[in-house]
């Protein structure tokens, strides 16, 4: 099942429907049900009355998020734990209990009502572009600091709206929220504080903001009062943007972290589909694989963090297949949960010791399996992400690199796809450690990583190749279109001020930029990028250079 907004958006929506129309049905039945409490006596069993209701609100309370009526959800469960105590009192309800209890019960039946119009809502949402540029906010009072900061973070591709005082903020506030905000906190010519303020605003929110603070106050009453307002960075004055910048992804890539992948192994289409949906509404991405004998493709086409396995299959069985992924180090470490009516221990045992983690038992609700799979899913990607990515810059080490390209080349000798591959070296970096030490220069690396991840597509891969090296792969990119985004990232870059106490420096880079041709191998499309390179860093630095096929005979000529 290919995670084609579109069409998931229609399934759900066809899911939707069947959940309302399943909950026409259940509302009047509760209605008259809950009518039955009004008229409690003490003589009455009124005990065995509320056990069939409280089932039935927990049920709902259980599906009614899921299928985009939180709302009701909410009111189910609150419904549901009320019952649950009046069950474990001595005495009736008394009548104010029962009377919120009816005004709740009332609401029920209202967001099950407005359902249909909370759905388009819920369903809008899908419709965001994933690469959508992330709103920030700046409240600066000084003209410099605001224009280098709105000028660094535009480079990066953020969407930034900056204010001069507290009054303009507060209404933009109102009318939207960002992403995050960025607050210089000692404003003179205010009457309130920026952290006064802010203070305030947060608590009117369910969620807090994110708070950048900048400040010129280094105290510890300071950091503590901006800790106390939520702040999840401190910035002392004179600002350094790009430091800043990397506190700003990290934090965002929390919130916009990319959806966890699930495949879902099974004979049964309708259940895998079933379950497909239930995942992707939760907002996780999953992909049936029908045919086992498909297995390794979909593993690298797909790239799963958990692989749902059932046990009875008709041409393979799920601990063979398990066996079958184990035996390639590459996927060793991706959780496998099997899924499988069997309720036997003794066989339950058996299937784990041939390379399974966990075990679900069908039947199992909706959400129980939407929880199990994304404690695990959260668990293996961070696991997964410190066994294969470079701790300074959060990109793909040189080895994970290479396997990376390594099935981007296949791919698209499969596909008929183009596929650019470009080498990328900060130039005279040493010169920048010489002048401004490790930590500066570290700085320059990370945030040449950030302005790749901001700016290249999800589907763009991005590794550390060396020190100050970095290898991209670009998949359905000719050389052409490479060479476009590459020359708009050099100038980016280029155009970056970083700072050193109150000095600014500009960074460069120089690039090579090599299209994979049909039967080509890793190293050989990573050597004429790298040929390219050298050619660009030989003609003055600063510069794209695509690769020449005579430069690259002449190289292989040179080898012995
Ligand atoms: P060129 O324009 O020819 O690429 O010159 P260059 O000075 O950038 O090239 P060279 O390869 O001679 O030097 C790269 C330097 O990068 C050497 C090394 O000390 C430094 N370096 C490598 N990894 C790191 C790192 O993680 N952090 C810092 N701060 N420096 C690093
Ligand atoms: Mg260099
Ligand atoms: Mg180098």
């Amino acid at each position: 099942m290919t995670a084609d907004p579109s069409k998931l958006e229609q399934q759900l929506a066809e899911l939707h429907y069947q959940y309302m129309e399943r909950l026409k049905a259940d509302i009047p039945v509760l209605v008259s049900e809950v009518g039955l409490l009004a008229n409690l006596s003490a003589q009455s069993d009124w005990r065995s009355l509320m056990l069939p209701l409280k089932h039935k609100f927990h049920t709902l309370a259980g599906s009614a998020g899921t299928f985009g009526l939180p709302h009701l959800g909410t009111l189910a469960k609150k419904l549901e734990l009320q019952l649950k105590d009046w069950m474990s009192a001595e005495s009736l309800p008394d009548l104010s209990e029962m009377s919120s209890f009816m005004a709740i019960f009332q609401q029920v039946q209202y967001a099950h009502q407005s359902g249909h119009q909370m759905m388009n809502l819920a369903s809008s949402k899908l419709d965001l572009k994933h690469d959508q540029k992330a709103l920030i906010y700046v409240l600066e009072d000084d003209e410099d600091t605001a224009q280098h900061l709105t000028l660094t973070l535009a480079t990066f591709g953020y969407q930034i709206q900056s204010f001069r005082r507290i009054a303009e903020l507060d209404m933009a506030l109102k009318v939207k929220l960002p992403e995050a905000l960025i607050l210089d906190i000692s404003l003179p010519d205010e009457e309130q504080t920026g952290l006064d303020y802010i203070a305030a605003f947060q608590q009117t929110l369910d969620e807090s903001l994110p708070v950048l603070v900048l400040t010129s106050h280094n105290s510890f009453e300071h950091h503590l009062q901006a800790v106390r307002i939520g702040a999840q960075g401190y910035f002392v004055k004179p600002l350094n943007t790009t430091a800043l910048e990397a506190r700003l992804q990290r934090l965002l890539a929390v919130r916009r972290r990319e959806a966890f992948r699930v495949l879902i192994v099974d004979d049964d289409q309708l259940l895998a589909e079933h379950y497909a949906l239930v995942l992707q509404g939760a907002g996780l991405r999953s992909e049936l694989l029908l045919d086992p004998s498909q297995i390794y493709e979909g593993l690298s086409r797909f790239r799963p963090d958990v692989i749902l396995l059932d046990v009875l299959m008709p041409d393979c069985s799920g601990p063979e297949l398990a066996q079958l992924i184990r035996l390639q180090d590459e996927w060793l470490s991706v959780p496998i949960i099997y899924l499988s009516s069997e309720t036997d221990g003794e066989r339950q045992l058996a299937a784990l010791v041939k390379g399974g983690d966990d075990f679900l038992t069908k039947p199992i609700t909706d959400t129980e399996l939407v929880v199990a799979v994304f404690a695990r899913a959260q668990r293996a990607r961070q696991l997964a992400d410190m066994m294969t990515k470079d701790s300074l810059t959060g990109l793909l080490q040189h080895a994970r690199v290479k396997e990376r390209l390594s099935h981007e080349l296949q791919r698209s000798e499969r596909t008929g796809e183009p596929l650019s591959v470009v080498m990328l070296d900060i130039d005279q970096f040493k010169k920048v450690n010489d002048q401004y030490g490790h930590l500066i220069g570290d700085q320059v690396i990370s945030s040449l990583a950030n302005l790749l991840k901001q700016q290249l597509r999800k589907t763009d891969i991005i590794g550390r190749y060396g020190g100050e090296e970095f290898l991209l792969i670009l998949p359905d990119c000719n050389q052409q279109q490479a060479l476009g985004l590459i020359e708009q990232l050099r100038q980016s870059f280029a155009s970056l001020p970083f700072s050193f106490d109150y000095h600014h420096f500009h960074c460069t880079f120089s690039a090579g930029i090599s299209q994979a041709t049909a039967k080509e191998q890793t190293d050989q499309v990573i050597a004429k990028a790298d040929k390219a390179l050298y050619a660009a860093k030989d003609a003055g630095r600063n510069k794209t250079h695509l690769f020449q096929s005579a430069e690259y005979s002449s190289l292989m000529a040179c080898q012995p």
